[in-house]
């Protein structure tokens, strides 16, 4: 079976190794010229500076697909969640505020959280060693233009960057505004896929010679919804550093977006880190990153288009998985579904 998958966030890696492990062709297609999407490894100065909290559920998905990868030791030390400080609010609000990324609540067991050795960056690296393994070839630069149904209403074929690429099964592993457009050139309903609303956030990640935020291991301020964590890990600081007197640390505003809220992160550190702006080595900050693809109400049933040969893959599907791991289980999910339905 020859198998397309858009996309090379986490979602579409996860898809386009189940896929080939199946015994699929898989041609995965990418409009950037570097995989890993979202949490695309973006390092400043000598320090390991990845987007992003970085906090992964130590029984997530992705760590079931790192262990089948024979890759466990990638997701690293458990993170010091029992130093969490919560302010204006319960420990259990603060936890399950870093388990959703989320203001709303979070019934169910709060996970434990496991800091990914190398960042982001060896995620990422290690999903696309085991694609290489399977076979699955890699396209970046390539951008899903449309997609075309034979008389059967079967997929045909996926037009990408101007060229017809003949194919049963595509996984669409993109937010939900471009799995919207791709659907309507097949002449296939987009409907719950426009209604999703992005949630936007403020981010700032800081690398610091020194630790501010000690004793705590992070903070949530409930009024401001502003969540940092305290990320420190050895093999993410500079050659030579003491990893006890240096760290990173990674703040997202739950609240919301626009310079605001970057200056409300800033404003919780200043009260809370005191010091943090004179030890700042290298910092990065965004007034406005999607964290969300939607909200949980949003979320979409991807099998409808199954039996079409289109499966749906990314936070915005449903899943029992918040983050990265929603990415990775519905990637895995519309792989498996897709290999069912033949
Ligand atoms: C600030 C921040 C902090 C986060 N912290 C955490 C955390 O601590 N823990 C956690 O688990 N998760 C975290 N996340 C969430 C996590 O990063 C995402 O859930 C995950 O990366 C989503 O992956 P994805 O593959 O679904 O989407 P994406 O990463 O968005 O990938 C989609 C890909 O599709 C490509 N694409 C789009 N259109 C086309 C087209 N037409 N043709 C070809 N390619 C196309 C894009 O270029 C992109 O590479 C965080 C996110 C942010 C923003």
């Amino acid at each position: 079976m020859r198998s397309v998958v858009v996309g090379g966030g986490v979602a579409g890696l996860a898809a386009a190794i189940q896929l080939a492990a199946d015994g699929h062709e898989v041609l995965l297609a990418e409009q950037r010229d570097t995989l890993g999407g979202r949490v695309r490894m973006r390092e400043k100065s000598r320090w390991l500076l990845d987007p992003g909290l970085h906090l992964l559920r130590r029984k997530g998905a992705m760590n079931q697909l790192l262990r089948k990868l024979r890759a466990p030791r990638v997701l690293g030390p458990r993170w010091n969640s029992h130093d969490f400080n919560p302010i204006g609010c319960d420990k259990r609000r603060a936890l399950e505020a870093l388990t959703t990324m989320s203001t709303e609540p979070a019934p169910g067991k709060i996970p434990h959280f496991v800091i990914p050795r190398g960042g982001w960056s060896s995620l990422v690296g290690r999903m696309i060693a085991a694609g290489n393994q399977v076979g699955v070839t890699f396209n970046s630069g390539s951008t899903a233009e449309s997609l075309t149904l034979g008389s059967s209403g079967k997929l045909s074929s996926v037009r990408i960057s101007g060229k017809e690429i003949e194919c049963d099964a595509v996984v669409i592993a993109t937010p939900p505004r471009v799995s919207a457009r791709l659907l309507e050139t097949a002449g296939l309903d987009p409907a719950p896929l426009v209604a999703c609303t992005e949630q936007r956030v403020a981010a700032l990640d800081i690398a610091l010679e020194g630790r501010p935020m000690r004793p705590y291991s992070g903070l949530f301020d409930d009024e401001s919804g502003v969540i940092a964590v305290d990320m420190t890990s050895p093999d993410r600081i500079p050659e030579g550093a003491d990893s006890e007197s240096c760290t990173i640390l990674h703040a997202v505003n739950l609240s919301g977006d626009g310079p605001d809220a970057l200056a409300q992160i800033k404003e919780l550190l200043d009260s809370r880190c005191s010091g943090w702006r004179n030890m700042t080595s290298t910092r990065r900050s965004t007034e406005s990153v999607m964290l969300h693809p939607c909200s949980q109400n949003q979320r979409v049933d991807a099998s409808k288009h199954i039996e079409a040969g289109i499966g749906l893959a990314g936070a915005h599907v449903i899943s029992n998985y918040h983050l990265s791991d929603a990415a990775v289980d519905t990637g895995r999910a519309a792989a498996k579904a897709l290999t069912k339905s033949r």
